[in-house]
């Protein structure tokens, strides 16, 4: 392959500061190891290849060294093997020749340690020694990297200034070195040498990153990097200083480039050396996070511990709901097994203590009841709800327990059916109730059949007595019709006989003998008495016929009595009693039927005077001023009636005695029309006697009268 020596396409800026440094170091420096090392470090650090080797051909052997390296596979290196004899080999064409070789790996076939395409720079000391080693430098482009030309041309100089010195055994012995180095390097876990003093022999690049500072690293960098030796000293300290065996502890340090805390379990165990005499190895493993992830996993624990606690009490929640409930609640999973019940449903579902088979086969029909009912709600697409009827029986008394059922599905969050809660409610009473209402209405149309048949009944029997009662009324109208009439015909001849008896008693027809006179007046006083009666009875049947006219005008009271006395002045005195007329205070002018008041007044007046032997009669006049009432009160010390005949005197004919050997005259017709008269005037007449000691009739008449 020819070597390119066209410029690059983009000539990188030349960090002239970082070559001189660079320069300065390699020329103090008489570790042609070290020296490599710093020289690949910073060609990587300062351009773009990433693998750098420096191979260098030992004077005495020939064999080809690797002595520093960048970005190379520890395997690589410990499979490279190259004498100067091999004069076949690319690399020591490259190296004889003198000259940059690219080399295309696509195309190549042979071992190298670098695996893509690269530049084998030859490190030429002079023209006398020729090239004694190579700088090969991973490569993007054939061209050759300015930076990687300049570094070939220092490091051939420090080649040949410091490998004459270099002996076989020290350059071997560098190589086994290198080769540690990179075996170490390649341990992604941080890996430290120290003395029992904790200080530091040996730490690969890793443990480098958090143990030691480069030059240009800023304040914080450095300030971590000593904190992690202080705490790296202080876990040494405490463990394996102590004990001689392994030990394993965790250690927490700071990563100096973020400033995050870094958690590692420190392994670290003491060995013996002859040269090197008693040091500590310690392997870091970081296990930030592993301690991340098991606080990460404590967490979730502690969440789940806190979730099931919750779900815990929110089932102990709903057992204290459900078991309130007097209904039976079940709660089945999709499979139809139950999962919760409430107390009155396990008395359906569950075996009672000390079963018999009777009672445990109850429990399995029920459950197949519900199974069967619960299905429902589980094989219908579409319905979430599900009601009906199921016929259990109490499992302990075998009674038929007949209930009405509400099934529906509980959906989770995702819409998958979790739960089955099924509802009973006993309908036992509501059955009941159904079957007495049913009886309550039979009995209700018994009775409104019975209710219709008396009705109709009713009916007819008030039929039959509007009927009576109109025959009744025509018959009385009749009646009273008949008696007017008669009492009309009996007066006109009754009038004759009386007006001619007058005239034959004052002499018209010539003198009357004594005998004559006699006849004459008895002739006259029945008449009389006939002419009362037949008027008695025309005052009824007016009455009766409402044909009775009144006639209002103001008129005083006490006049009236005086009247009505002077009236029946002869039998007064006839009768050797005592009338009093007791008028009480002044009376207001009564507005009545003066002549029906009278009527009355007489009456009662003729009644006392007649049913009373011997004592008193009084008439008492009174005002009731609160009623707006006068009453005029009769009172007698005669023979009295009884309690039980006290109605009866008002009655229509009705007198107490009707034997024929009775000691009083009369029609029994007077008290029957004054309280007829007294209603017509808006009053009442009330009695009050003792047998044997006296009546008193009392009169009470609206001092105005009264509309009806
Ligand atoms: P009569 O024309 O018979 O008096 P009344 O209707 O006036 O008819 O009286 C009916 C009956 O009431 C009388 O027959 C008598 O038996 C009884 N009676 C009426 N007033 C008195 C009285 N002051 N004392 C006792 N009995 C009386």
């Amino acid at each position: 392959m020819q070597p390119s020596f066209a410029p690059a396409a983009q000539t990188p800026v030349v960090d002239l500061e970082g070559r001189l440094l660079l320069a300065e170091f390699l020329l103090s420096s008489t570790d042609l190891q070290a020296s490599a090392r710093r020289a690949v470090d910073w060609l990587v650090a300062h351009t773009d290849i990433e693998q750098a080797v420096v191979a260098v051909a030992d004077l005495l052997s020939g064999q080809i060294l690797l002595v520093a390296e960048h970005g190379v596979t520890s395997n690589a290196i410990a499979d490279f093997a190259l004498s100067r004899e091999d004069e076949g080999h690319p690399l020591i064409q490259a190296l004889t020749r003198g000259e940059p070789t690219y080399f295309d790996r696509a195309k190549g076939t042979f071992h190298s340690p670098l695996h893509g395409p690269f530049h084998a720079i030859p490190l030429k000391v002079d023209e006398d020694q020729g090239s004694q080693g190579l700088l090969l430098a991973s490569a993007h482009a054939p061209q050759l990297h300015p930076e990687a030309v300049w570094l070939s041309r220092i490091l051939a100089r420090q080649v040949g200034r410091l490998l004459s010195r270099a002996t076989l055994a020290e350059t071997r012995f560098g190589q086994e070195r290198m080769l540690l180095y990179s075996i170490i390097n390649a341990v992604t876990d941080p890996i430290l040498l120290t003395d029992t003093e904790g200080k530091l022999i040996i730490a690969n690049t890793h443990a480098e990153k958090l143990f030691a500072a480069p030059e240009d690293s800023s304040e914080g960098w450095r300030r971590a990097v000593s904190l992690n030796n202080m705490l790296f000293s202080a876990a040494l300290s405490t463990s394996a200083m102590v004990h001689t065996e392994l030990a394993r502890r965790e250690l927490l340090l700071v990563d100096p480039l973020e400033g995050s805390d870094l958690l590692f379990e420190l392994l670290s165990s003491r060995a013996r050396d002859e040269r090197q005499g008693t040091y500590v190895v310690s392997i870091l493993r970081n296990v930030t996070d592993l301690a991340r992830a098991k606080e990460e996993i404590e967490e979730s624990y502690r969440t789940l511990r806190v979730a099931q606690a919750e779900v815990r009490d929110e089932r102990h929640r709903l057992e204290l709901i459900i078991d309130s409930v007097a209904d039976p609640i079940i709660v089945t999973d999709p499979e139809g097994d139950i999962v919760l019940m409430n107390e009155p449903a396990e008395r359906m579902f569950t075996v009672p203590p000390n079963p018999d088979d009777v009672a445990q086969r109850r429990v399995r029909a029920n459950g197949a009841y519900l199974t069967s009912f619960v299905s429902n709600v589980l094989t219908r697409s579409g319905e979430s709800r599900y009601r009906g009827e199921l016929q259990l029986i109490d499992p302990v008394s075998g009674r038929a327990a007949p209930v009405e059922g509400l099934a529906g599905q509980i959906l989770s969050e995702q819409g998958e059916l979790i739960w089955v809660v099924t509802i009973l409610h006993d309908l036992t009473e509501a059955l009941e109730k159904a079957r007495l209402y049913e009886q309550l209405k039979e009995a209700s149309a018994e009775l409104e059949r019975k209710v219709q048949e008396a009705t109709a009944e009713l009916a007819e029997q008030n039929e039959l007595l509007r009927r009576q009662h109109i025959a009744l009324e025509q018959a009385s109208a009749l009646k009273s019709q008949f008696l007017a009439n008669m009492s009309h015909e009996f007066r006109t001849p009754l009038n004759a006989i009386l007006g001619y008896t007058h005239m034959l008693l004052h002499g018209v027809s010539g003198a009357v003998s004594d005998n004559q006179r006699k006849s004459l007046s008895r002739i006259d006083s029945n008449s009389r008495h006939l002419l009362a009666l037949i008027n008695d009875i025309l005052d009824i049947t007016r009455i009766e016929a409402g044909r009775m006219p009144l006639t209002l005008t103001r008129f005083a009271i006490p006049d009236l009595v005086n009247e009505v006395m002077a009236e029946l002045e002869p039998i007064i005195k006839r009768s050797n009693l005592e009338v009093v007329a007791k008028i009480s205070g002044k009376l207001p002018l009564l507005r009545s039927d003066r002549s029906k008041v009278k009527q009355i007044v007489l009456n009662l007046l003729s009644n006392a005077l007649k049913f009373t032997a011997s004592g008193t009669v009084t008439i008492k006049v009174s005002q009731n001023v609160a009623a707006q009432t006068i009453a005029v009160g009769v009172t007698d010390t005669g023979v009295g009636i009884a309690p039980e005949d006290e109605g009866k005197v008002f009655e229509d004919f009705r007198q107490l005695d009707s034997s024929p050997a009775r000691g009083y005259g009369g029609t029994g017709l007077g008290l029957s029309i004054c309280r007829r008269l007294s209603h017509m005037l808006g009053g009442t007449i009330e009695l009050n006697s003792d047998v044997g000691k006296g009546s008193t009739f009392t009169l009470s008449l609206p001092v105005k009268p009264r509309r009806r």
